[in-house]
């Protein structure tokens, strides 16, 4: 019997569900539908083709512009035990000749190929020959003129319908979702009556914040401090720039690289694989970084410089968080870096390029000023319309309201947290401070801390709101340890604050409701989770070194995540956590949970 769809996502890629509209194109797509797909990077585009290939029976084959993305691409399919390979000018004839052997024999479900490739006619012969059950053109939008990243040998896609597969389905896939890349897109390739997906623009898991450029490499050094060890890129617009952060950065023990169009590509493809593989954690980069780069862990994206363009700034903050985690995004604005981009734009030969180029900066300049919600204005920007009034994770929607100075009450909360052990979630803090006698606070003892029932001013909602303030300004962290599940703990800037008595501003919450329930929900008895977390982390940069891939294709934060709370110690548990398929289970499992293992003996001594 066949497989279901969501078989093959768990045996595959050890997700238990699919995100929004990824089911309605797979059942589009298998039912022999030519597809448009148009979602945002860190969407889920690849399993829309993907997981077809793997129910189709026959070949997909994948057109995908980088050759660096298609081996990363493959070799995170060969890790979940799928049959996939490439072709293109970096393999040898001879190693050429063994896939096309494969192919042949029907060991091969996925083939990516790089656009240039579909031109020349002996392997346009050895195609015909291969039962191609369908088609996936990976960021499309190279196709049009329209769009920003055009490759002339795209257009050798048009052949597809045309003449060598007329009856096989295209899925068209891309981040860029503007109605003439779309209308391009659809008749470049020839699509009969798509279907037309129109995903979302939003990246909710994205904290976006725009701060002014003042003592900004101080900033930086505190945000570093927030994200120790987690991947960075920063942005800046020279390479001298790039230079002089990352030996700042650099001597302040932090692993940081340049990387900028002035390197030679063999020194740009070192820094870019040290990265992924975790080897260096901050990249400085001119714009020139980002298009090979596929890493889902990308923790904080910094602008340290004004780029010229929305399309451009959405592009690359969207290379922060693509595996759904909370990830960071930080602009630092001033109006003097129009100037330079000015000088740029002046040296433009095309008059009316020259145009184009100032309303995209202005625009630019428009939402760094903007005082309402930021993600509302670059939603609208991309077409979409009505969102919430209040995202709660931008800069303005956090902080724009009216102001107190909050200096006690933060210290109050900071304390708490500390002294309940950084390991809780906000309402069982909420509820020490506010003298609860759920069950909870008495059996840990937390009635006799100091700091029980030090509130009596604030609410339970009040204090709440506070706690998501204090992480948004950086002097809490917040970890979700299960889905929707948070503990929070002090940051190195909350206790520096601590200690140095700093002045804390804080918004004016609410008219406060006078008595209100205690509530016990959501508390958790976290494990001290960041120690077996590290320890994961470790085992899986090792295991990644040995099979030369990056450690995200062992598996993702969030599956490690989902050990630390879990704790899984046989097969049928170790099963169940987000990410683990048949392959990783019967690969890793082992391992993992040795160290599982080990440590738990350890805590429970
Ligand atoms: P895109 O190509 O749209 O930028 P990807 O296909 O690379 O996005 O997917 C981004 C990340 O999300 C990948 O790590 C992928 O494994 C993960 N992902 C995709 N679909 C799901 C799902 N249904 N459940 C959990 N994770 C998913
Ligand atoms: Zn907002």
């Amino acid at each position: 019997m066949q497989e279901t769809i969501h078989e093959l996502l768990k045996e595959y890629f050890g997700y238990d569900s699919f995100r929004p509209q990824q089911e309605d194109i797979i059942h589009t797509v298998l039912a022999g539908n030519d597809t448009v797909v148009l979602m945002p990077t860190g969407g889920g585009k690849s399993l829309c083709f993907q997981i077809p290939a793997l129910a189709l029976d026959g070949i997909t084959l994948v057109v995908s512009p980088l050759i660096a993305l298609m081996k990363d691409q493959v070799d995170a399919m060969v890790a979940n035990g799928i049959p996939a390979a490439f072709i293109n000018s970096s393999l040898s004839g001879a190693e050429i000749n063994e896939i096309q052997g494969e192919l042949e024999r029907g060991e091969i479900k996925l083939l990516y190929i790089a656009p240039e490739r579909l031109a020349l006619p002996e392997f346009q012969m050895f195609l015909k020959e291969l039962p191609i059950a369908l088609i996936a053109v990976d960021e499309a939008h190279c196709i049009s003129e329209w769009g920003h990243e055009f490759r002339p040998d795209y257009r050798n896609l048009q052949r597809c319908k045309q003449i060598l597969f007329p009856d096989v389905p295209i899925i068209a896939l891309t981040a860029t979702a503007t109605p003439k890349v779309k209308d391009d897109i659809i008749s470049q390739l020839h699509l009969q009556s798509p279907k037309v997906f129109l995903a979302s623009f939003d990246r909710p898991n994205l904290f976006i914040n725009v701060k002014p450029k003042q003592q900004a490499s101080k900033e930086i050094l505190s945000l570093l401090k927030r994200h120790k060890d987690e991947a960075v890129i920063i942005y800046c617009l020279s390479r001298k720039e790039t230079e002089t952060l990352a030996s700042a950065l650099k001597k302040e023990g932090h692993k940081a690289t340049a990387y900028h169009a002035g390197m030679n590509s063999e020194e740009r493809r070192i820094a870019q694989d040290r990265f992924k593989k975790d080897q260096v954690s901050i990249i400085v980069a001119t714009v020139a970084f980002g298009m090979g780069i596929d890493k889902p862990d990308v923790r904080l994206v910094i602008h340290y410089s004004l780029p010229k363009s929305i399309e451009g700034y959405y592009q690359e903050i969207g290379r922060a968080g693509r595996d759904g985690l909370p990830s960071e995004c930080v602009l630092f604005y001033t109006y003097g870096d129009t100037r330079t981009l000015e000088y740029f734009i002046g040296a433009m030969e095309d008059p009316e390029e020259q145009k184009r180029a100032r309303v995209k900066l202005q625009d630019m300049v428009d939402y760094c000023e903007e005082k309402g919600c930021r993600r509302n204005v670059l939603l609208k920007y991309f077409g979409e319309v009505g969102g919430e009034q209040n995202c709660e994770s931008c800069d303005t929607c956090t902080t724009t309201k009216e102001m107190f100075d909050g200096t006690i009450i933060a210290q109050k909360i900071l304390s708490a947290v500390i002294k309940t052990g950084n390991r809780f979630g906000a309402q069982h803090v909420i509820n020490v401070l506010r003298g609860s006698k759920s069950k909870p606070v008495l059996d840990r003892g937390h009635d006799t801390l100091s700091v029980y029932g030090i509130v009596k001013e604030y609410d339970d909602s009040a204090l709440r709101l506070f706690f998501k303030e204090l992480v948004a300004k950086g002097y809490l962290l917040k970890d979700e340890i299960d889905t929707n599940i948070f503990v929070f703990k002090v940051s190195p800037q909350g206790m520096e604050a601590l200690r140095e008595r700093s002045a804390i501003e804080l918004t004016q919450p609410p008219v406060t409701l006078s008595k209100t329930k205690t509530s016990s929900s959501r508390t958790s008895a976290a494990h001290s989770y960041n120690a077996l977390f590290q320890e994961l982390r470790a085992l899986r940069k090792k295991l990644a070194e040995a099979r030369n891939i990056p450690p995200f294709m062992i598996f993702s934060d969030k599956s490690l995540i989902e050990m630390t709370e879990y704790l899984p110690q046989d097969k049928e548990s170790f099963s169940k956590i987000f990410g683990v398929g048949a392959q990783k289970l019967e690969d890793f499992g082992r391992d993992f949970m040795e160290v599982i293992r080990r440590y738990e003996k350890l805590t429970t001594k």
